[in-house]
């Protein structure tokens, strides 16, 4: 039953998995001076949620009910009374990790180096509710042609890939072997690099996830399970090497493999370790064949922005496995977890657009 002043939301009662998460009905909350209170239409399930729910996300003390749901997307129901770019009734998404806006690295626009970065659904609550309150920097307009689901779908994924070749100066010379490639970072990074018009080379698990890459526009694909020796592949589709390695996951074998294909002054750029994450480094290559290699972790404000228009003029597909209802969250992330998804699987909250 409806109680006043009280939303639906699916909260977490303690840690474990996702048998601790019930449907529920909690106070609606009051949007701070620098706070938007959004009425929530759509959000995904992520890895990171699974690693709330394991009790790993890190600096997170939780307190029970918590509400996850890290890139919901919706319509501005309240604002607070220092709020001066967004009103109510416009359609807006969250991105998930939130800067300061006032240190050193977010006034130079390196907001993803925030040292007080914090993430929704994670240190606050998240967008598993009818309703959540976000601080209005990390809450973004978007334009009508953009659906909820779409972008609730990128939010995540795709300003991480564009930090990581904003890193490395990706340029259109660029010959670019992104391992993961479809995993949901991988799957953004092959699309991101065919728009800036490099040479793409997918590496995935399988053939069918080789084909997901081929999808999203890469020129080749690897499967590296079927051919864990493929740098000899590689080097006959591109014989001068690759110039950009990707890698979101940090797998030693890819790692090690991908070093043999890269050509002398290439950049590494890594943002995820789940794979790994000790992989081999002969300093004795390294210094020989001048290559760089770049940490990348979280994305930008300008990035989120960048994606957001990219999508907005159908130039990205965001990537939808499904677009669920809430109340199939457990098989949602039964199904995430052990990676029957194709693409992000986005919940319904409310609304029906895409
Ligand atoms: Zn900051």
């Amino acid at each position: 039953m409806n109680q006043p002043g009280t939303m639906r939301a699916v909260a977490l009662t303690e840690l474990g998995g996702p048998q601790h998460l019930v449907e529920t009905r909690l106070p609606i909350p009051a949007p701070a001076d620098d706070e938007v209170l959004i009425r929530v239409h759509t959000v995904a399930v992520n890895h990171q949620d699974l690693f709330t729910m394991s009790g790993r996300a890190h600096k997170a003390d939780l307190s029970f009910p918590h509400v996850m749901g890290i890139d919901p997307s919706g319509v501005v129901a309240g604002i607070g009374s220092r709020v001066a770019t967004l009103e109510v009734g416009q359609r807006v998404v969250v991105k998930p990790p939130i800067a300061c806006g006032a240190c050193d690295s977010c006034e130079r626009g390196q907001d993803d180096s925030c040292p007080y970065l914090h993430n929704v659904g994670v240190h606050r609550w998240g967008g598993h509710a009818e309703f959540v309150t976000v601080p209005e920097r990390s809450v973004f307009a978007i334009a009508p042609g953009l659906g909820h689901a779409n972008a609730t779908a990128l939010a995540h994924s795709f300003p991480v890939a564009e930090q990581m070749f904003s890193r490395v100066g990706l340029t259109a010379d660029d010959v670019v072997l992104v391992a993961g490639s479809s995993g949901a970072i991988g799957y953004a990074a092959v699309q991101l690099a065919k728009l800036a018009g490099a040479f793409v080379i997918g590496a995935a698990g399988s053939p069918g996830r080789a084909a997901l890459a081929v999808a999203a526009g890469a020129d080749a694909t690897i499967d590296y399970t079927a051919e864990p020796g493929f740098a000899g592949t590689v080097r006959g589709i591109v014989p001068e090497g690759v110039t950009v390695y990707l890698d979101p996951a940090s797998n030693p074998r890819v790692w090690t493999e991908t070093l043999k294909t890269l050509r002398n002054r290439a950049r590494v750029v890594v943002c995820g370790s789940h794979a790994g994450p000790l992989v081999e480094l002969n300093n004795n290559w390294l210094f020989r064949s001048r290559v760089a290699i770049y940490g990348s972790s979280g994305s930008t404000r300008r990035g989120m922005r960048r994606c957001l228009d990219l999508a907005a003029a159908g130039r990205i597909d965001p990537g939808i496995d499904s677009v669920r209802p809430l109340s199939s969250i457990r098989e949602a992330y039964a199904d995430l977890g052990s990676r029957r998804n194709v693409g992000k699987i986005v919940l319904r909250v409310a609304g029906e657009d895409a």
